[in-house]
């Protein structure tokens, strides 16, 4: 403990320990290391974070190191820190394991004073330049160190270029800078009732305090929050103390970033743009439009081949496509921090598949880079092409997707709104990182100025959120909350659509049109397949579901869920006829006229399939739900228990009119006379007679069947067993649609699955069932039928019993939605809108079981009945349905517990392929522990 470094220089730090040294830390030190032009300095670690959060004060021994640190600096600058000759001056910047874009502070400039002012006047020759960083530092040094706010300063300086008629910051001289630079202390000292601290050693030891609260700051708390980062993969901020390099020294100076790839398309182009003489802060605040950085092969091409270099040594060293910040000061170009570029799904896609082509990476390299999760955004939605509509105004393409929604002008009513499940799109002049709850809130983000590195952009982009930036068309007034483009005004609340892939905007709400699987990314997922050993198949209940599910590359149906059928409205009537009848005959008789409707659909379903299992799950849901509520029907009895009353009165009706209002007689009397006639005809036929009473048998029906916890009552197989009937019907449709199917030359793999099975004998009833009519099936048609008959095991008893069920069952599939509403004993209707959000909060658990997969319970469940299973029976095959078979880090565990496959909704389909194959390739380390 005692000999501990907090403190490591560039040169000395490991480059490979981002938990110390932070992303950003890490980086400079590798960077310097392998000879980058990097402005010396040193990093100070996230320990040293943690012991500063727990004890409210930098710990013992740290500025000691840190004074050694900034007199090695002094040496290799030739500057002195407070020197009023030749100022060194530092900048003082976050950075933690994971990279958190904008949450945690950073302070530039830091060592200003009116002396040290006047050295760096007298060393660059430039006072313009220098008044402009004193001020720059007193605004960000008052609103981050002293916690002065930052609209006073942009009052001020709104101010002060109305008084000297400035357009830009540029536009203002030396003498308007340094008032300025008075007039930003005086606000300080009149804010905090001090005067500004002017001894550097004073400002550092404050501002690395200052940098290290940021860590537990509200942005960077809500940040980790939503992206679920945990202290594992991130535990405090390390702080980055760098020699200040200046991009604001004239016409040979400039600041930047760039990707070393084209984050929005993936393609291998340098991307990015740059301000000549300027700092960095104006590129990503958005204050100024940047140039592309194509712009500078002719304006400064030397610096231009020297920036190519410099690209193309940081792909091939990280060999991963990097985001990197870049000042060039007087014709000297420096790098001054770089991380893994964050690209769309899309571009990292195409990058992935470009840079195994280009032999940067192997396939393995090139799957593992990309996570699963992030395959959700090309499942959005893009513009229907079929749509003709004329933009309303031209922004830049910054985030890809197209999105409609509501205008909101700010973060707080994004958020308000949004959580209402209002479609919002939150509209501004610029974003900053205090905007984070409205980008979350929000379908897309549209902003008037700023460039694709613009925070809206970047953010939006990490987010995989719609995103138009720089539409300078639009002027927007949040005062009056209003925008205007041309001669359109907008008010909150009016619908408009933006484009993130082409940065058109368009008035009112466009139709979109689903994603499909473009070539680079088949050629991904087809390396998956190749890499991972678990399949992936899709839960779809409809041909056209499996037709899609097929499209997305599924290997089979994990589970067609028969009830979805039941619902159409051509068979809903049978059903409730089946359901109110009295005996087993009027049952089968309903059921007989089911029976080539549940025939026909199996058949679309294996026609689509082309050979491939479809696992068929008998009748799950309580029979309850196909009929109305006792309300309902309590509602309709009422009227027409009234209608003969209704009816009567209308007789007097014409009469009533006619001395009310002579003309409105004359309009309506023929319509109500013939309305009346019908409804006497309809009465005298007896027929509102009859709906009342087949509404009443269906009243006492919903009361018979009614449960006080149907989820736990009369349903799955129980079902089966006490109406037989209903699960003959189904496995007679079920086998001759697969004898009809292969009469057709189709190949049909058809697999019968029974829900909520808890004991064996259950599963023999069954089973003797479809024995029986495979028999008669076989014996009428002539042909020998192959499929598989199995169970679901979603009760804890199943898992329990998994060894005897195995006796019958050829397949498992684990029902996880019901297996951890049995685990937990929450419901799974209830749970998620109660109590559960709380519970996640305060991290009484970590995630929604009914989200991420709960390994320690529901997973140990399974592991016991994988085990059990395969001892009875070892070519058992065994799946899971529930929704948890397309999250990534439960496919990790059905992986590991030597599933043979997932399935999960068709647009998930690709995210479980990619992340089969991340589950076998990383399969070393995840071993019994994650049980304990
Ligand atoms: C399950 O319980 O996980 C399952 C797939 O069945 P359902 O969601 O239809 O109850
Ligand atoms: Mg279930």
């Amino acid at each position: 403990m005692a000999n501990r470094n907090f403190v490591f220089a560039f040169e000395a730090g490991d480059g490979k320990n981002k938990m110390l040294l932070g992303g950003k830390g890490a980086n400079l030190c590798e960077m310097t290391q392998i000879g980058l032009n990097v402005p010396p300095g040193f990093v100070i670690t996230t320990e040293a974070c943690l012991a500063y959060l727990e004890n409210n004060r930098l710990p013992d021994g740290l500025m000691d190191e840190v004074r050694a640190h900034v007199k090695a600096l002094e040496k290799q600058t030739g500057k002195g820190f407070g020197s009023p000759v030749n100022p060194l001056l530092v900048s003082v910047r976050s950075g933690s394991a994971m990279s958190m874009p904008g949450m945690m502070d950073t302070i530039l400039n830091l060592g200003l004073n009116p002396d040290t002012l006047n050295g760096l006047i007298a060393a660059t020759g430039n006072p313009r330049f220098a008044y402009d960083a004193y001020r720059r530092f007193v605004q960000l040094y008052g609103k981050i160190a002293l916690g002065v706010p930052d609209e006073l300063f942009d009052a001020a300086m709104n101010a002060a270029k109305r008084r000297h008629g400035a357009a830009q910051d540029v536009d203002m001289s030396a003498e308007n800078l340094k008032e300025l630079a008075d007039e930003f202390a005086a606000i300080v000292a009149r804010h905090t009732g001090q005067s500004f601290p002017n001894d550097p050693w004073k400002q550092l030891e404050i501002a690395i305090g200052a940098v290290f609260r940021s860590w537990m700051g509200k942005r960077a708390v809500d940040y980790r929050k939503q992206f679920k980062i945990t202290p594992e993969m991130a535990n405090g901020t390390a702080v980055n103390v760098c020699t200040m390099v200046f991009g604001n020294l004239g016409q040979d100076s400039a600041t930047g970033v760039g990707f070393t790839r084209n984050p929005g398309t993936g393609e291998n182009l340098i991307y990015g743009e740059y301000l000549v003489n300027a700092q960095g802060e104006d590129v990503v605040a958005g204050i100024r439009t940047p140039k592309p950085i194509a712009a500078m092969e002719t304006e400064m091409p030397e610096l231009y081949r020297e920036l190519m270099e410099l690209r193309h040594r940081l792909e091939s060293h990280y060999q991963e496509v990097q985001d990197f910040e870049f000042t060039i000061e007087r014709g000297r170009l420096f790098c001054l921090q770089t991380r893994n570029g964050k690209m769309n799904a899309h571009a990292m896609v195409i990058s992935s598949v470009e840079m195994f082509h280009e032999g940067i990476l192997t396939k393995e390299q090139a799957l593992t880079r990309i996570q699963p999760a992030l395959l959700e955004q090309l499942m959005v939605p893009t513009l229907d092409p079929a749509f003709r509509a004329e933009p309303l105004a031209q922004g830049l393409a910054a985030s890809p997707g197209a999105c409609s929604g509501k205008i909101v002008f700010d973060a707080d009513t994004a958020a308000l709104r949004g959580k209402l499940g209002e479609k919002v799109i939150l509209v501004r002049e610029e974003t900053k990182p205090e905007d984070i709850h409205g980008f979350f809130a929000a379908q897309g983000i549209l902003t008037s100025r700023g460039g694709k590195t613009s925070h809206a952009a970047v953010v939006a982009r990490g987010m995989g959120k719609p995103c138009v930036s720089g539409c300078e068309a639009i002027q927007i007034d949040v005062r009056e909350r209003r925008a205007r483009v041309g001669d359109t005004t907008f008010a909150e609340s009016d619908v408009i659509t933006i484009d993130g892939s082409s940065g058109k905007v368009y008035p009112g709400q466009i139709p979109t049109v689903e994603a499909h699987v473009f070539a680079e990314l088949g050629e991904i997922l087809s390396w998956a397949d190749e890499a991972s050993r678990l399949k992936v198949f899709a839960n779809a209940d409809t041909p056209h579901d499996a037709a899609r599910a097929r499209r997305y590359g599924a290997r089979g149906i994990g589970l067609c869920r028969t009830e979805r059928m039941f619902n159409e409205p051509d068979r809903l009537p049978i059903v409730q006829e089946m359901i109110l009848a009295e005996s087993p005959e009027q049952r089968r008789a309903a059921l007989d006229r089911l029976l080539p409707i549940q025939r026909a659909d199996f058949k679309g379903i294996f026609k689509e399939m082309q050979g491939l299992p479809v696992t068929v799950r008998l009748l799950d849901p309580p029979i309850h739900e196909f009929l109305p509520t006792a309300a309902q029907l309590e509602f309709e009895i009422n009227h027409l228990r009234h209608l003969r009353r209704a009816v009567r009165r209308m007789e007097e009706l014409p009469e009533t009119l006619k001395m009310l209002d002579p003309d409105l007689h004359k309009e309506y009397v023929t319509s109500l006379e013939r309305l009346h006639g019908a409804l006497n005809t309809y009465h005298s036929a007896h027929r509102d007679d009859d709906l009342l009473a087949h509404k009443q048998a269906m009243l006492r029906k919903v009361h018979a069947l009614s449960e006080v916890n149907p989820m736990l009552g009369h349903r799955g197989v129980r079902l089966g067993i006490t109406y037989p009937e209903i699960y003959e019907m189904q496995i007679r449709a079920v086998l001759e649609a697969t004898v009809e199917s292969v009469k057709e030359g189709v190949e049909v793999h058809p697999e019968i699955m029974v829900p909520q099975v808890c004991t064996v004998e259950e599963l023999k009833r069954v089973k003797s069932m479809v024995d029986a009519i495979q028999q008669d099936v076989e014996a009428r048609c002539g042909v020998k039928l192959t499929f598989e008959f199995g169970t679901m095991v979603e009760v804890v008893r199943a898992c329990m019993r998994a060894g005897r069920l195995a006796e019958v069952a050829e397949f498992f599939s684990f029902g996880t939605n019901d297996l951890t509403q049995a685990t937990f004993s929450f419901s799974r209707e209830d749970a998620e809108n109660k109590f559960l959000p709380m519970y996640n909060e305060t991290r009484i658990l970590r995630d929604n079981p009914f989200e991420v997969l709960d390994v320690k319970g529901v997973g140990r469940l399974m592991q016991l009945a994988v085990q059990w299973g395969r001892e009875t029976r070892p070519d058992l095959t065994i799946g899971i349905c529930g929704e948890h078979g397309g999250h990534p880090e439960s496919i990790r565990l059905c992986h590991y517990l030597g599933l043979d496959y997932v399935s999960c909704s068709a647009p998930r389909v690709p995210i479980a392929r990619l992340a089969a194959a991340h589950a076998k390739l990383k399969e070393k380390g995840y071993d019994e522990r994650m049980f304990v």
